[in-house]
């Protein structure tokens, strides 16, 4: 039987957050729901999690011998990495050592790296992804794209959110495509893998969650990416019967795989009755924030009841809806949203304000979200509120 106690005392519980941006916030929220005691990490101060968290810690989650100390002084009961960038091999460790680590340290493990997960789904599930080559210097580069031809796409093994990814369109793409690569991976120059390119109808990411009670799937959410990074997604997408039960089906084997309680965000590209595997997030997706308006539990909801280990007997959805990321460019450390009156005056709208500190370059500081009677009305209202917003920086 479940049991919580009360917070701060012997009997209650402790979550331990690594990585407290906009995805983690709402999870310290779902936490705290339940009297979880939440300590948020990431690597500055008053990151968006922290700022909802009972307790937070300033360090870089990829320093092993740090997040050890940090670990081993909290003794949380539940060690849940909302971001990719972590020492994940002392994350394996510590599960051996008997820790918690949500969904398993393995799933985390493999998919900090583009080589492991993609390694998993092809080679040893057996499912559809694009071509693909590794290569760990130019010579096994050059070789790698004419192996998978052009158009590909490059991307360093260990990156998301498109930094240090290119496509080569063309053979005078190739050298500048290699110089991206090094330059963005998350752990500069190194090893990139070229995959052909896609030419899919639409993407989407299925919302899977393992919970005590089984396996249950999210609407699938459809999205449109620019430069990597999402911009808007919506909820249904519509697909065939047949693609949705080969998504499904997909997202099962994959996740079945990784293991252990929580949601995960199954990426897959769609052409006719076609499903190809892209990759694969452990925990919420950015494209997921949309199921903030669209449904009864949120992703975030549903990944905390099933780390707690509480029945999801149902996913009640409230009807079609759309979220749009709001990208602020520029260098500010007093960025401010105003205009609301206007933005929230549309019936069924919402927002978030991430409450991030700063800005430079190009950063997502808040979410748009709407219903409407279908995914178009949707859409269309959350970008007139993106057309009412008035950002200063
Ligand atoms: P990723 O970081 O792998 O999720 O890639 C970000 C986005 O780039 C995806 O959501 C797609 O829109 C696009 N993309 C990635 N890989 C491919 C591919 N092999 N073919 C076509 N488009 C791709």
């Amino acid at each position: 039987m479940t049991k919580f106690g009360t917070v701060f005392t012997e009997g209650g519980k402790k979550a331990l957050i690594c990585g407290s941006g906009e995805l983690g916030k709402e999870v310290a929220i779902e936490l705290q729901r339940y009297g979880i005691q939440v300590i948020a990490v990431d690597k500055y101060e008053n990151a968006p999690a922290m700022q909802v968290a009972h307790k937070s810690y300033v360090l870089s989650m990829l320093d092993s011998e740090k997040l050890r100390e940090i670990i081993y002084a909290e003794k949380p009961d539940y060690i849940i990495p909302e971001v990719e960038a972590i020492a994940t091999s002392t994350l394996v460790e510590l599960e051996k050592e008997g820790f918690n680590v949500i969904p398993t340290a393995n799933a985390t493990f493999l998919t900090m790296n583009r080589e492991g997960i993609r390694r998993l789904a092809a080679e040893e599930l057996g499912l559809p992804t694009s071509k693909y080559r590794f290569a760990a210097n130019y010579e096994e580069y050059v070789a790698a794209v004419r192996e998978v031809g052009i158009p590909c796409v490059v991307k360093p093994i260990m990156s998301s959110s498109g930094h240090g990814q290119s496509v080569v369109k063309t053979e005078a793409d190739i050298d500048n495509s290699w110089n991206i690569s090094q330059e963005g991976g998350r752990a500069g120059a190194g090893k990139v893998i070229v995959e052909g390119f896609v030419d899919f109808d639409y993407e989407i990411t299925l919302l899977t969650v393992r919970h005590k009670n089984g396996t249950s799937f999210l609407a699938p959410v459809g999205h449109w990416q620019k430069d990597g990074d999402y911009q808007e997604s919506w909820q249904p997408q519509p697909m065939s019967s047949v693609a949705l039960e080969k998504a499904q089906e997909i997202a099962k084997k994959i996740t079945d795989a990784l293991g252990g309680w929580g949601i995960f965000g199954v990426e897959m590209f769609i052409k006719g009755d076609n499903v190809i595997f892209s990759e694969v997030s452990p925990r919420p997706h950015d494209t997921g924030m949309v199921t903030m308006i669209s449904q009864d539990l949120s992703e975030f909801a549903l990944h905390v009841r099933a780390i707690l280990g509480l029945p999801i007997p149902n996913i009640a959805f409230h009807g079609p809806s759309a979220s749009k990321a709001v990208v602020v460019s520029g260098d500010s450390s007093n960025v401010s949203f105003s205009n609301l009156d206007t933005v929230l005056a549309i019936p069924d709208t919402q927002m978030r304000i991430f409450g991030k500190p700063e800005v430079h370059g190009h950063r997502r500081m808040a979410v748009l979200l709407a219903r409407g009677e279908s995914v178009e009305e949707a859409k269309e209202k959350v970008r007139q509120m993106y057309e009412a917003l008035v950002i200063e920086k």
